[in-house]
């Protein structure tokens, strides 16, 4: 096994599928057999779920709102796609627990680092909620600070692209993806990889990134195998 203990990002936007908003269950379920598929191999997997396909805080208040209130709409949309994510996990036959930044005690646990890790080490899929529980931060930076703290080998950033590009391939045809670039490289060719904070953070705590395409079904195991799929960053 290329990893022992993982820490898998998806954005909130990938649960969409094709619709414009909201949970798309089909994404949801293919997520969830690929998980397990990984799983299978005794891998310990914790998951940070975004919320933007119901909710963003910045964009909240583009509209004229409190932009600490809004924020905090978006760590509660976070919840309810990890809750649509748990029940598919937990469809499919895994143990799952969802633990929260904000208490939400009727329907899951407190975030406490100590019980996370236990939880991986009895073979839980744990899901992290409601982002760090700050507002003004992201899913992005919330994964990789639970990713520090739980001591993760690697962040895996399942997007709908397959890496990072020299520009955005959605826009230029000419763009060209990196296999591995450094962290330094990133900065200075100013590339989009995860925001500021969260990339900071990586860096500062040898936390390697992977991006990676998670919609096509079998790449969240090749990544996991350690074949060069997606964009690797160290
Ligand atoms: N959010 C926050 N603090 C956090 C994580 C998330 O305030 O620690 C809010 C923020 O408003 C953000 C929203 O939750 O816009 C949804 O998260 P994000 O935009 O990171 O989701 P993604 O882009 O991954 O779908």
């Amino acid at each position: 096994m290329k990893y022992k203990r993982i820490l898998l990002k998806l954005s909130g936007e990938s649960l969409m599928g094709d619709k414009q908003y909201g949970i798309d269950n089909e994404r949801v379920k293919q997520y969830a057999e690929d998980i397990k598929a990984v799983h299978s191999k005794g891998m310990e997997i914790a998951i940070v779920i975004g919320g933007g396909n119901i909710f963003r805080g910045l964009s909240a208040e583009k509209s004229g709102m409190d932009r600490a209130q809004a924020d905090y709409m978006g760590m509660l949309a976070t919840v309810i796609n990890s809750m649509a994510l748990q029940d598919a996990l937990e469809k499919v036959g895994l143990k799952t627990r969802l633990l929260t930044a904000i208490k939400m005690e009727q329907i899951c646990e407190p975030f406490i680092r100590r019980r996370a890790v236990r939880h991986l080490e009895k073979g839980r899929i744990v899901i992290f909620g409601a982002g760090t529980g700050n507002p003004y931060f992201t899913t992005d930076s919330a994964a990789a600070l639970r990713a520090i703290e739980i001591k993760a080998d690697v962040v895996l950033k399942g997007t709908r692209v397959d890496g990072i590009y020299t520009a955005d391939p959605e826009k230029d045809p000419l763009a060209k993806k990196y296999d591995e670039i450094t962290f330094k490289e990133v900065y200075e060719k100013d590339l989009n990889v995860m925001d500021m904070t969260a990339f900071t953070l990586c860096e500062e705590n040898d936390l390697p990134i992977i991006v990676f395409d998670m919609n096509k079904t079998g790449n969240f195991m090749k990544i996991t195998n350690g074949e060069e799929i997606g964009t690797l960053v160290k």
